[in-house]
């Protein structure tokens, strides 16, 4: 039965900076931690059903979040509600797609389309949708602790208060406190997470069409300086993003390595001489694969907390989007039956699972192959082959399903060798 005791009237221009006011011995339905794409997409579809959705972040909105913003315009087909605010969202497609070899000697070039987005735009707007959709929004509100009781769960924040709601989503991201909390993940593997380094950087609008044509290429570098990782470089309306993420066993001295990169960028081209770095952030991405479990009692994991993320670009919008619609719609379904057991939440891992979840599972070997000793080797090998080479763009583009499989990647790789060997 959806939750009617309060109506709350979200259409005032100062929606995103407000705290409300509630009543502390009021049960929400669902409490979520985190308006990212993950919280914002659970919310808007939860309030939709009427359900009593308050939506916390320890941010006031619009808040940057550290991100390289590419995304597949098939999101757009994806989530319908997103096509009126398209001219706002979409801050350009980049058409081709470049990768460069760890020794920079060789470039796989494949037309890749990927649209590219400000993250303080794209999560306004996730968050304006999650708000008129009739979510209590709570921002510059941090979630300290969570106790889960047979009949309800109870949020303690900072600035000090107590939220109580039937069931509670973790969509606090890759440091989540709600997944820490239920032990559903302590802390990452430090091969399993990579901590990156990014800067949004102003660039007119002229120089970036004479720099990136008008195919706007972007461009990925694999494992620079022979740390497994990834740099990249997408052009926008009058930005380019530039970044650099090294797997966590192996990104001592982060800052240093990314001011290098962008030393090289500027030697080749692509970045102006003396460009604003100011707006430099570092933020970490779980590359490792999804967590075993991501439910429990009266609670469920979304985005980057439950680490669905592609392993190989870092890239997860899509999937935390999508992770929250099944999530929702479980949800939606214990809270009308009143069951919120672990079991019977359970069936949100087969949705995911079923939907990215095997997909995950392979580019997470597929990342192994890329960052292995031999990756000169292969992009090498591939540089002769048509199927290779796009095999390997359209995995670095945020494309709505990648599926780079590693066992089709390296059998391909075979047959060049053999094809080339017995010149067939
Ligand atoms: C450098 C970098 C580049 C990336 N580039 C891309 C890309 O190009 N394309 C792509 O698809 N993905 C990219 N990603 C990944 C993408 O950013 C994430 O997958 C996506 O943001 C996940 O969404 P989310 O809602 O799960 O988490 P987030 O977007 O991280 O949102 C989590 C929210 O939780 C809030 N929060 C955290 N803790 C608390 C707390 N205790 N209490 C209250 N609120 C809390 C945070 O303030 C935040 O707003 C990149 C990531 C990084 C780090």
């Amino acid at each position: 039965m959806p939750f009617s005791c309060y109506v709350f009237s979200c259409t005032d221009k100062n929606k995103l900076a407000r705290i409300p006011v509630f009543m502390s011995t009021m049960i929400y339905d669902c409490a979520i931690v985190g308006a990212g794409p993950a919280g914002s997409t659970c919310a808007r579809y939860l309030a939709k059903k009427g359900f009593g959705v308050f939506l916390l972040d320890r941010h006031r909105f619009p808040r940057d979040k550290p991100c390289g913003g590419g995304f597949s315009y098939g999101l757009l087909d994806d989530f319908p509600y997103l096509k009126k605010r398209e001219k706002e969202m979409v801050h350009g497609i980049c058409q081709v797609g470049v990768v460069h070899s760890p020794n920079r000697k060789i470039t796989l070039r494949g037309h890749v389309e990927m649209a590219v987005t400000l993250r303080t735009v794209l999560d306004s707007i996730l968050v304006e949708e999650a708000v008129d959709a009739g979510s209590v929004p709570a921002f510059g509100l941090q979630a300290k602790d969570i106790r889960i009781s047979s009949d309800c769960v109870r949020i303690q924040t900072s600035p000090e208060r107590e939220i109580k709601a039937r069931v509670v989503v973790g969509a606090d991201g890759a440091n989540s406190m709600v997944a820490r909390a239920t032990g559903l993940n302590r802390k990452w593997q430090a091969n399993a997470v990579t901590p990156c380094r990014v800067a949004e950087i102003a660039m007119h609008p002229d120089l970036i069409d004479d720099t990136y044509r008008e195919e706007r290429e972007y461009h990925f570098y694999a494992n620079l300086e022979g740390r497994p990782g990834y740099g990249w470089i997408f052009p926008k309306k009058n930005t380019v993003n530039v970044g650099l993420g090294i797997v966590a066993s192996y990104a001592s001295g982060l800052p240093a390595h990314f001011d290098r990169f962008v030393g090289f960028l500027m030697r080749e081209g692509l970045l102006g001489k003396g460009c604003n770095l100011s707006t430099a952030k570092g933020a970490l991405v779980p590359t490792g694969g999804t967590l075993e479990k991501t439910y429990a009692d009266r609670c469920l994991l979304v985005g980057d907390s439950a680490g669905f993320v592609n392993p190989i670009t870092g890239g997860g919008i899509s999937y935390a989007m999508r992770a929250a619609r099944h999530a929702s719609q479980v949800i939606n379904e214990g809270l009308d039956r009143d069951d919120l057991s672990s079991s019977f939440l359970s069936e949100y891992q087969r949705l995911w699972y079923n939907d990215f979840g095997m997909s995950i599972n392979q580019m997470v070997l597929a990342q192994k192959v890329f960052t292995s000793p031999y990756t000169d080797l292969l992009f090498e090998i591939g540089s002769r082959d048509r199927t290779i080479r796009q095999m390997v763009t359209s995995s670095m583009a945020e494309s709505e399903d990648p599926r780079p499989d590693a066992k089709r990647l390296l059998a391909r790789t075979l047959w060049v060798c053999l094809r080339e060997a017995l010149n067939l």
